[in-house]
């Protein structure tokens, strides 16, 4: 992901860089106010620049699963492209607002007029301002809200929704204010594409058309209340379901006033259009879930999305498959397909990480099905037990094949195996299922 937004940022900053050379470039006859104004619009560009791919990230490309690795990938790079672009905006108007102390510092002789820059009008010119710097207060505001986790999703939702709109008055704000020479510059085509894309998927968000096609209709046929806080829920959809591969998700929708939440399908796909999730109480609204849903409840299911999928595992590489807690649910759906379609060749231990093995819902499920598939090792480690550890799983591991892992659990939990791991057997691949998105 680093080199994803570095790279994004060095692209801007090149064709910015070609036009300051360009022999039509106006410029300020100081050096001072050369350094200040360049500082001013490289700023706003990087910034308007990652809003756009924030913008576009947010329309759930799916097209963009494969070179970014899932869609839990392509949410975590729109929220740092998202952050990104709010720091360079506070950079940009921290410069626009020390405009009297520079004056004061470098005095007003070598400066350049705005309208000598910009292509538009002092009126388009001036509501462009206005607009921009009352848009960067909202924006601030909502980042800070996106960043303090304590502040409900619930609440949180609706007010980011208001991104589009954002967006929207910022592109202007650039447009009108960007110097006339960009336009025709690579600069200037930059910035008309991100522009373009990012009024595009503005625009699909404000109308609700985001994901429309891979939305599908259907009834809750199912629900089951194994314990610890799970409900298992499972759904029939209709014909606009194009099935899925096991391990992706969805975003499931069962209540209109509450929204999409995403879940994997805890299921294989045996082409009936049947789908199942296995939903830990972890929120306000998954708490209340249980006495809300019940058989003949409608749903809208949209995806599938995602590629913590089977299909990708490497068969050379020594596989351990490691969940923590409900983050057992893709491996359900892999064990599941497993037992329909043996996959040749495939070895791999799977390691369950739980807090009371004897309580779980999942311990018994995952037993009898590793039990038809001695090619699956499982491993259930609890708190009575020896914890999950990189070490511990490292001296199981002994041998000259590649180690690849495959995770879906905590966080923290993920970063504490992959650093480990990293440390004692060097280059490991390591996949991990994100359960959070914000
Ligand atoms: C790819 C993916 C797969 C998941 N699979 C499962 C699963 O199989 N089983 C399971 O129990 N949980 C799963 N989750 C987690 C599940 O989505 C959240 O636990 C649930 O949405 C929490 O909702 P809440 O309102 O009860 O909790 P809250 O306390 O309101 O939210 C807790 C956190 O959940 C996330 N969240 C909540 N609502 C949404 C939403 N509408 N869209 C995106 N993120 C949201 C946010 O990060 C939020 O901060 C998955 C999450 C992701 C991203």
């Amino acid at each position: 992901m680093k080199t994803i937004l570095v790279s994004f940022i060095a692209i801007v900053t090149l064709a910015w860089g070609v036009e300051m050379l360009s022999p039509d470039h106006t410029t300020a006859s100081s050096l001072p106010w050369t350094i200040y104004l360049e500082s001013l619009f490289l700023t706003g560009l990087i910034s308007i620049a990652l809003m756009s791919l924030a913008m576009v990230l947010a329309s759930r490309p799916a097209w963009l699963e494969q070179p970014l690795g899932g869609m839990d990938r392509i949410y975590r790079l729109h929220k740092w492209s998202g952050i990104l672009a709010v720091v360079f905006a506070a950079s940009h108007w921290l410069l626009e607002m020390s405009d009297d102390l520079f004056k004061a510092l470098a005095g007003r002789g070598g400066r350049i007029k705005e309208d000598e820059l910009s292509a538009f009008a002092e009126p388009l010119r001036d509501m462009g301002e206005a607009l921009g710097e009352w848009a960067f207060y909202v924006l601030l505001a909502l980042l800070a809200l996106t960043l303090w986790k304590r502040f409900s999703y619930r609440l949180w939702r609706p007010l980011h929704r208001a991104m589009p709109v954002l967006y929207l008055l910022l592109a202007f704000h650039s447009v009108v204010l960007a110097p006339a020479g960009y336009w025709s510059q690579p600069v200037g085509l930059l910035l008309a594409l991100l522009f373009t894309a990012g009024s595009i998927a503005s625009v699909l968000s404000l109308r609700g058309l985001i994901g429309r096609k891979r939305r599908a209709s259907g009834s809750v046929v199912a629900v089951h209340n194994p314990g610890n806080d799970i409900i298992e829920v499972s759904c029939r959809l209709d014909g606009k379901w194009r099935g899925h591969h096991p391990g992706q998700f969805a975003f499931v929708t069962f209540d209109e006033a509450e929204g999409a939440h995403p879940f994997t399908i805890a299921s294989a796909d045996r082409g009936d259009r049947t789908v199942t999730f296995a939903i830990k109480a972890l929120g306000d609204y998954t708490r209340r879930l249980p006495h809300q849903l019940s058989v003949g409840n409608p749903v809208k299911v949209e995806g599938p999305y995602g590629r913590f999928d089977i299909s990708r595992v490497n068969k050379r590489a020594r596989q351990v498959w490691v969940a923590g807690g409900i983050g057992i649910t893709p491996f359900l759906a892999w064990l599941e397909a497993l037992q329909d379609e043996p996959a040749a060749g495939l070895a791999a231990d799977l390691h369950y990480s739980v807090r009371d093995a004897g309580t779980d819902p999942f311990v018994e499920r995952l037993q009898s099905l590793c039990a038809a598939l001695p090619e699956v090792r499982l491993h259930v480690h609890d708190e009575q037990g020896e914890p999950l550890t990189a070490e511990a799983l490292a001296e199981q591991q002994q041998g000259r094949k590649p180690l690849e892992v495959w995770f879906c659990g905590p966080s923290g939990f993920a970063d504490a195996l992959r650093e480990g791991l990293q440390a004692v057997t060097g280059r490991i691949r390591f996949h991990q299922e994100a359960f959070e998105m914000r």
